[in-house]
This record gives structure tokens, C-alpha cells and sequence, in this order.
């Protein structure tokens, strides 16, 4: 892989006590941000930038009609990966676009039937504040807590539903903790009482089987830069029959996407879109296999630490992804501190600009302290064994250290302190 600007660092490997291993720093370990593209999908997209160039829509010459064969197949490779029909599949610029257009779309399309949508209070921003946004033109919006593990409460959902309930938007899998939720379960409530399910599953295709006749959905979003595809391009899966889905369209003009979303489609990033749904549908279950050793591995050794925790729940997650706090440790800190070496996060890209700590973190019960704590570790595809031994060591150290330079941390170690997390 081409880093850019990469630094080579030798790294000798203890237990062999032989042999150099390279890797390049820094390690980048914020995969839940967004991915490389695999250079299979760069390749398979580069004839679609030059001389491969036609417009999908344009229907009288063979540069269109080779545009539309690309669109078209790519659907297809979309659609295996999740089950689904390739006629389902609503190219978008990605899922921030997909989680409006199919909540925004339900809310005016079923005006007549109701205006209640039930989401959750650890759902991504793209859901929340379209949501807040529906409140502000007449909707009504319930949000359900959820547990210390980062669940909801499949009878508190099932409480919530009323006569004007139109929609349950509930995510698949957490973009900060990785916790997935009992979609199954979800979806046979929405059934049973004749309510949509929409589920934003940015972080859960391609990382995780997901099969929307299985689990029983109606609408979910796929975004293309989370699974080694390209940025500013996705996927809106409406569920065709059983039930038919309909929506309203939020960008109007030539018609396209079966009128559901007008603009001149993004050929070249769909063409990579559907090469990466191809190779998560072919590699998935290797790649999770190996990651999660290697984040149980990363887990252990960290958790070696005093007064640490992995937040929610270690059983219903993703394989890939690790939350994890440090008592007396200014998460904050502790990234600016190794970000030369080792690419982290505290939580969600769109909300680490601001110093509010994790609402999705506060919604599990953490308080303000333990949120401001916590540590975003997301591996993937290109993450190798070296890279996850210098990530544990690098980080420990920068743990102690910070620590060694904390007040409070002193006062607890003299037996003042208060403890919030039960080692
Ligand atoms: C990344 C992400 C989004 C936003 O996707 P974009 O394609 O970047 O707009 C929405 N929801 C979840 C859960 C995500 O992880």
C-alpha cells in the first residue's frame, strides 16, 4: 500500500529475538473513520475516469450504454453482498445521504399514516439530526435509551410503538463501541405491528453477514469508504415486496434511480463500490477471523492496565472495533500524545472537533470523566500483527506516563481517590 508519507522504523520483534520486522508509521488504527480503498477497487475503477467516461443515462450511443452495463453490474455486486435484488439497490453519495433520504423519504411519503419515528439515542449524527430535523416540521420522535452494553430493550421498543408509528430507525452495528443490535428481534416487532424498519448499517456490510431478508429489512444504508471502497459514494437498499417500500425522493430532477434520487450517477465510484462489496463478500470471514485475534489480543494486553474496560457489550459487536477507557488517562491527551506514530480516535469523526465527550458513550451510563477517558481503536483489512504489537506497547507507555503526571491518579493510588470503574 502507498501510505503517502510514510516513515520506515525497524521494529525487532522480542519473541523471535531474530530478524527485523519493518512497518510504516504511523499505524493507522481509526478504520471506523473510513478505509483505504483496496487497490483492486482503485484498479477496476481507473478505465471509468479516461476512456470509459459515457454517461449511465445517455441511451443512444455505446459510451452510455458501456456507463450503464458498469452501474448495472456493480448493483448486482452490491446486492449479493446483502441479499437483496439488484433493482433494491439506490446508488447515493453515501450513507449520510441514504440515512435522510430513507427517513425524510418514509416521513413525507407516509404523512397519511402517521408522523412517529422511533430511533435510538446512540444512533450516528446523520440519523439523529435528521431526526431532530422532522421534529421541527411536525414529526414526533421517540428515542430509546440503551443499556450498559449499548442494547436496546427489545420491550421498551416494542412499548414504544403506537397507531402513528411510521418508522423504526435502529443502526445495525455502533460506529465508536461496534456493538451490534438484535436486528432480528427488531425487525419481527416492526413486523408484527406493520411499522417499517430502517437500519443504518455503514458500520456492519461488509465486515459482518448481513442479509436483509434474514433480518428482515426494509431500508438500510451502505456506505462505500467504510468497507476498502471509495468516499462520497453508497447505497439506499428499499425493500421492493413484502412489503413494498415507497419513498419520497429529496432530490429531484432527471429521474434517475428509479426517480428515488435524480443526478448523473458517479460511475467510476460505483464501479469501486461494487468491487469492494465483492471482495468483502469473498474475504469477510478470513479477515474476521484474523482481526479478531487481533483485537482480543490488543484487548488483553491492554486491559493489563489498572482501571481499565472495553465499553459495551463484548458478546453482540463487531470484530474489528474496541472501545476501551482509561481511568485517569485524558483520552484526548493520549492521542495527541502517540498521533505521530499511531492514528486513533476518541469516537465518531464528525464529533471529535468539539471537546463534548461521547454522547454515545454518556448514553451507556459513562460518566463525564470515564467518556473523556476512552479510546476509539478501529483495525481493518491492512492491519498486521507488528503493527498491533508496537500499538499495545506504544500506547501502555503513554498510559503510565500520563498518568504519572496526574493528580487525581495520585490520589488514588494513595487510597483517595474514587474509583468508577470495577476492575
Ligand atoms: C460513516 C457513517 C455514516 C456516514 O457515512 P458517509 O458515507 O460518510 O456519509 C453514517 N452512519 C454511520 C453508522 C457511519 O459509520
Amino acid at each position: 500500500m502507498n501510505w503517502g508519507n510514510i516513515v520506515w522504523v525497524p521494529v525487532f520483534r522480542k519473541q523471535a529475538g531474530i530478524g527485523i520486522n519493518m512497518i510504516k508509521l504511523p499505524i493507522y488504527l481509526d478504520y471506523n473513520a473510513t478505509t483505504p480503498c483496496d487497490p483492486r477497487v482503485v484498479a477496476a475503477m481507473f478505465p471509468y475516469f479516461t476512456e470509459k467516461f459515457g454517461n449511465a443515462a445517455s441511451r443512444t450511443h455505446s459510451f452510455g450504454w458501456e456507463g450503464e452495463e458498469a452501474v448495472e453490474y456493480a448493483r448486482e455486486q452490491v446486492a449479493r453482498l446483502i441479499g437483496a435484488e439488484p433493482k433494491e439497490v439506490i446508488f447515493t453519495s453515501g450513507a449520510t445521504e441514504g440515512d435522510n433520504l430513507a427517513i425524510k423519504g418514509v416521513f413525507e411519503m407516509y404523512a397519511g399514516k402517521g408522523n412517529h419515528i422511533i430511533t435510538v439515542a446512540t444512533e450516528h449524527k446523520a440519523v439523529l439530526d435528521t431526526c431532530g430535523h422532522l421534529e421541527k416540521i411536525g414529526g414526533e420522535v421517540t428515542y430509546l435509551p440503551v443499556s450498559r452494553e449499548g442494547l436496546i430493550d427489545l420491550a421498551e421498543l416494542e412499548a414504544a410503538i403506537k397507531p402513528t408509528t411510521i418508522l423504526i430507525a435502529i443502526m445495525y452495528a455502533n460506529n465508536e463501541i461496534g456493538v451490534i443490535q438484535p436486528v432480528r428481534e427488531i425487525s419481527r416487532i416492526a413486523r408484527a405491528h406493520g411499522v417499517l424498519f430502517f437500519t443504518d448499517a455503514a458500520q456492519a456490510v461488509g465486515k459482518v453477514r448481513v442479509d436483509v431478508n434474514g433480518d428482515g429489512i426494509d431500508l438500510m444504508t451502505i456506505s462505500a469508504h467504510k468497507l476498502y471502497g471509495p468516499k462520497g459514494v453508497g447505497a439506499l437498499y428499499v425493500r421492493r415486496k413484502n412489503p413494498r417500500v415507497r419513498l419520497t425522493a429529496q432530490i429531484d430532477g432527471g429521474g434517475h434511480e428509479r426517480g428515488m434520487r435524480s443526478g448523473t450517477l458517479n460511475v467510476p465510484g460505483i464501479v469501486g463500490f461494487g468491487m469492494a462489496c465483492e471482495l468483502c463478500r469473498l474475504e469477510m470471514e478470513a479477515d474476521n477471523e484474523r482481526l479478531t485475534r487481533l483485537r482480543d489480543k490488543l484487548e488483553k494486553d491492554l486491559l493489563q492496565l489498572e482501571l481499565s474496560c472495553v465499553n459495551g457489550s463484548r458478546e453482540f459487536r463487531l470484530p474489528h472495533t474496541s472501545n476501551i477507557s482509561f481511568q485517569y488517562v485524558d483520552a484526548e491527551g493520549l492521542i495527541t500524545g502517540v498521533n505521530k506514530n499511531i492514528a486513533l480516535s476518541s469516537g465518531s469523526a464528525c464529533t471529535s472537533a468539539s471537546l463534548e465527550p461521547s454522547y454515545v458513550l454518556k448514553a451507556l451510563g459513562l460518566d463525564d470523566g470515564l467518556a473523556h477517558s476512552s479510546l476509539r481503536i478501529g483495525l481493518g483489512r491492512f492491519t498486521t500483527d507488528e503493527e498491533i504489537e508496537y500499538a499495545i506497547k506504544e500506547l501502555k507507555e503513554a498510559v503510565i506516563r500520563l498518568r504519572g503526571i496526574n493528580h487525581q491518579w495520585e490520589l488514588y493510588k494513595e487510597g483517595v481517590g474514587q474509583k468508577l470503574i470495577n476492575e
